[in-house]
């Protein structure tokens, strides 16, 4: 199996080929012909639903194989069998995240190479995408390291045990190495010591790099975090889009947002360090997308409002306005809700819409791109966060609207307003009145419609609620 392996994915096993053969741990043989049970022991908040996910088996089948288990009351300490594994033994998960691949998670956990290919049953270990659940063997006893390091372009595995006050033998049993110089630059080793070095897995110019949340759902915003050696400046792009990175302390930090169409599935991200001289240093690693799990519905509207030739120019306006990204950081922590009734929602973002004129052939495939407010004509409309206003006007679709710049690519958009309190230019505070609720342009009754970009992609206005960026 080692050898076939090897042989498949001849270049980037060479090393490992190299070290079976060298070190030939006598692995047993029998691992695939195991019997036994595979078991998770339940944490706190887990769900059935979650714990299913994570391992990669439907709900169904996670259940089928616990009868004695209550769905709907799980407690952290029980013991489930997770179907479907050739494994015998305790499993728990962990998400794949910036820089880890299948020979540093074997390295630091030091579960054998071949194991977790099999439990995970890899084809390939580029499958390995950020923020992708990987199975591992719990292993009583067995130390794990936690303290990545590289060895840097021009230095020796001496100078980087010496640099991490370790030695270099220790470095070698520790990382399976077949000798002291098997260990390639940017290569991700474990260190038994707490001493800082570059990232793991990263050129030596980042000292750190950061993408949470992890998985990437569509949707969601996306925090980028940063930290290069002095002199350097970051550039970078998720998926297609270009990021913006902002000084924060020692940090850089971009917000994107996944836009909620994008296709489920691995994407790139990739960053990139710049000296003062212009010599680049890049980085990129697939990130995995999931399903936002949005609904669908049907509209039926008057046909003039989904007529491309009145949709097209206002979505160009809206979009040419909220791509400018201001270098002041107007907002402060989380945003708070911009409606009378703060938390009563009668449509969700991300929903899937098709809107079909009435007595027309004219369809429209999108996705309701913001969170919608009970409450009608005539309620106060709240600044969510501090922020500039940009626009302040009326449109054909979008009705009476106010679009405010919160900074660093950050903008809230209200529409359909019956009236309208600011005009461009004007600053606005947290809470302030902007203007009152209404019926104006494409809708079916009165309602506030908010929703938020995040560096060009309108995003769930939820996270935002919920949580502080950056
Ligand atoms: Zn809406």
């Amino acid at each position: 199996m080692e050898i076939r392996l090897s042989f498949k994915m001849y270049k980037r096993f060479l090393t490992l080929l190299i070290l079976t053969l060298l070190l030939t741990f006598p692995l047993p043989p029998a691992a695939s012909a195991q019997t036994g049970e595979a078991v998770y022991i339940v944490q706190a908040g887990d769900t059935l639903y979650y714990i299913a996910s994570r391992f990669n088996v439907t709900l169904d089948a996670l259940i089928a194989a616990n009868p004695e288990v209550n769905p709907n009351f799980l407690s952290p300490g029980q013991r489930l069998v997770i179907p479907g594994l050739n494994f015998n033994g305790v499993l728990e998960t962990e998400v794949i995240s910036l820089g880890d691949s299948l020979r540093s998670l074997s390295r630091r956990t030091q579960v054998a190479d071949e194991q977790l290919i099999q439990l995970n049953r890899l084809v390939s270990p580029s499958e390995l995408y950020v923020g992708v659940s990987v199975i591992l063997p719990v292993q009583d006893g067995q130390t794990q390291y936690n303290t990545p390091m590289s060895v840097e372009n021009g230095e020796s595995l001496l100078e980087a045990a010496v640099r991490q006050g370790s030695d270099p033998w220790t470095l070698t049993f520790i990382n399976k190495l077949s000798g002291t110089w098997d260990a390639l630059p940017n290569d991700v080793l474990y260190s038994p010591n707490q001493n800082g070095g570059s990232a793991a897995g990263l050129p030596p110019a980042f000292l750190s790099a950061s993408i949470t949340p992890l998985p990437l759902i569509q949707g969601g915003t996306e925090v980028i975090r940063v930290q290069v050696r002095d002199g350097y400046s970051v550039t970078g792009t998720l998926v297609d889009r270009p990021l913006r990175f902002f000084s924060v302390n020692s940090e850089q930090v971009a917000l994107q947002g996944i836009h909620a169409l994008l296709e489920t599935g691995a994407y790139p991200l990739r960053l990139e360090a710049v000296a003062p001289d212009g010599t680049r240093q890049s980085f990129e690693q697939m990130v995995l997308v999931t399903s936002g799990n949005y609904y669908s519905e049907t509209l039926y509207v008057d046909p003039a409002t989904i007529d491309p030739a009145v949709t097209e120019p206002e979505n160009q306006q809206i979009s040419s306005v909220t791509s400018i990204v201001s270098n002041t950081k107007y907002w402060n922590g989380i945003f708070s809700s911009p409606a009378v009734y703060p938390d009563q929602y009668t449509s969700l973002y991300g929903t899937r819409r098709t809107y079909i004129g009435s007595n027309s052939d004219l369809t429209i495939d999108g996705f309701h791109t913001g969170l919608d407010f009970a409450g009608g004509e005539g309620l106060q409309i709240f600044a969510p966060a501090p922020g500039q206003v940009v626009f302040a006007g009326l449109l054909p679709v979008r009705g009476y609207a106010t679009i405010i710049d919160h900074g660093w690519g950050v903008y809230s958009g209200f529409w359909h307003q019956s009236v309208i309190y600011v005009k461009p230019g004007d600053f606005v505070e947290q809470g302030q009145v902007i203007g009152l609720v209404g019926g104006t342009g494409r809708v079916t009754g009165a309602h506030l419609h908010w929703e938020v970009w995040v560096n060009g992609v309108q995003v769930n206005p939820l996270d935002w609620l919920r949580q502080a960026y950056p």
